[in-house]
């Protein structure tokens, strides 16, 4: 089977018409299971598992949204002592969204290590789901975790895409690209809901496309990929290194052994972009408008987990929530065995001061990775250029500021400081004047990008700072940088960070006109 544009014109006009229709049913929404089923056989058969979420009491479809909330009350009614649901908000649509609370009464610390478990952020990707639903009823039948551990499940983030199978919100939103922006309601209720909980430990379940358009590309007639679980942790330069090494090896690490123990194929998360029109492998991620980032921003263990899945329909359905399954119960069997050296890296990470990195590039190399072929049905490798976010290096830095301020007599500065509440920041207003050595944020070059990303239209700007020594009005708003999410707070308010709020052009920004917030360096 081929997967290229250009294979179309070969074809006969009967077959022509096939692609045609093919591609009618996919815009439709239609599922078209793209794998060969010799590749399912030789690659990823179906594991032997006692799985019990709604979905498996049927051959088609995955579980519903009003299936779901009966299976989650039915269990809530049978281990009360333990279960909680709560609703965080409601999704553009009106469904409630379901968060539901893990833990005993009894726990054999005094604080329990709070876990943060996601599925369901993309519509399309439904392992995550299936598997949160099921390491839930496996923690409930035997709470022995919850000794240690105080865990939140939101298993169906985006209800309005799941209820179609399609990845994105109902207005169109991609809910991965939003946890800085906040544009759509359900990345407010979330990102509200997570900065309260103050996670330890954060994993965002989610699915992978196996076949790519660009690796038709590769070998005589396409390849496609060769693992079933790909690990996504942060090179983010503003996560404390301690917090970054400790993930990849501890948790990532013991994840990675897991798998091994069933014989199940692994990788670091890599995806293609096309870099001035050859196909480039990217690796890791940096970026803070997606969830893995976003989350070890506001110091915690946190990691995107990828499931060998998206467009494959039902097959290879119980080997994905298995492969679910098990990532979810390393990651909380790793945060169990570990809670004193957990909170010691936690805790030196947010003592970390160092500089801010505003921007960074990923390390080139050329590697091989292991792929299938879809011609000879054989693994193979092939050679790839490799941009890997995980061994990232400082472009541009700036000294991290005490505190930053906000005059919120400026009607924009209001809706910023909503919006870092969201974010978790804690800020608030002076009770009296206060003399300090303040920054100012000098736009030099505003670009406008002219294609839309995510329904706006991004911003490039570059700034000079300008240091005076002023006196602050009585009311001004101040956010001190000595609290746990101020890596997160820098990624949002300095302005030439890729994913800022300038960057994302919540505010319009002018040549030489100082920005309306600034940074204070010293009291
Ligand atoms: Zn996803």
């Amino acid at each position: 089977m081929k997967f290229t544009d250009d294979s179309s014109p070969h074809l006969p006009s009967d077959m022509k018409n096939k692609v045609v229709l093919i591609g009618i049913l996919f815009s439709f929404g239609f599922v078209l299971n793209p794998q060969p089923r010799i590749v399912t056989e030789k690659f990823f058969p179906d594991v032997q598992a006692n799985f019990k979420s709604p979905a498996f009491h049927k051959k088609h479809g995955f579980t519903k949204y009003h299936e779901m909330m009966e299976y989650l009350n039915k269990l809530k009614s049978e281990h009360s002592d333990i279960m909680q649901i709560t609703f965080i908000g409601k999704s553009q649509k009106g469904k409630l969204i379901p968060m539901v609370i893990l833990k005993s009464e009894t726990p054999k610390i005094p604080h329990p290590v709070k876990v943060w478990l996601q599925g369901g952020l993309h519509g399309d990707e439904p392992a995550s789901t299936e598997g949160l639903l099921n390491v839930l009823e496996s923690i409930v039948l035997n709470p022995v975790l919850l000794q240690r551990l105080e865990i939140a499940f939101v298993p169906m983030a985006n209800i309005d895409g799941y209820e179609k199978q399609i990845r994105y919100a109902a207005n169109g939103l991609d809910l991965n690209r939003d946890q800085t922006k906040l544009m759509a309601q359900e990345s407010v209720y979330l990102k509200q809901v997570f900065s309260d909980y103050h996670a330890e430990v954060a994993v965002d379940f989610h699915e992978f496309r196996p076949y790519r358009r660009d690796f038709a590309h590769y070998n005589r007639a396409g390849i496609t990929s060769r693992f079933d679980v790909m690990f996504l942790y942060s090179g983010n330069l503003n996560v404390p290194e301690k917090l970054r090494y400790y993930t990849n090896d501890t948790f990532v690490g013991n994840a990675r052994k897991a798998l091994d123990t069933h014989g199940l194929n692994y990788h670091d998360y890599v995806t293609t972009d096309d870099y001035y029109g050859d196909i480039h492998f990217t690796q890791g991620s940096v970026q803070s408008r997606s969830s893995a980032t976003s989350y070890a921003l506001t110091n915690c263990v946190s990691s995107l987990i990828e499931v060998r899945g998206v467009g494959l329909g039902r097959t290879s359905f119980t080997r994905r929530v298995f492969c679910t399954f098990q990532v979810a119960m390393s990651y909380l069997n790793s945060a169990y065995d570990r809670v004193d050296e957990l909170r010691d890296v936690l805790l030196l990470s947010r003592k970390d001061k160092s500089e801010i990195v505003l921007k960074s590039t990923r390390k080139v190399s050329e590697e091989k990775l292991k792929v299938i072929d879809l011609d000879t049905y054989e693994e193979t490798e092939i050679a790839v250029t490799l941009r890997d976010g995980f061994q990232s290096k400082a472009q541009l830095k700036r000294r991290r500021p005490v505190a930053y301020a906000f005059d919120t007599t400026i009607k924009q500065n209001k809706i910023l400081v909503q919006k870092l509440r969201v974010l978790g920041a804690s800020l608030g207003p002076t009770d009296k004047e206060m003399k300090c050595t303040a920054e100012y944020f000098i736009p030099t070059s505003v670009v406008k990008h002219g294609a839309l990303f995510e329904q706006i239209h991004r911003t490039d700007i570059e700034t000079k700072t300008e240091t005076k020594q002023i006196t602050l009005p009585k009311g001004t708003m101040i956010l001190y940088m000595d609290q746990p999410k101020s890596n997160l707070v820098a990624e949002v308010l300095e302005p030439e960070a890729p994913n800022s709020f300038i960057s994302y052009s919540l505010l319009e920004a002018e040549i030489n006109k100082p920005l309306s917030w600034f940074r204070i360096i010293e009291f």
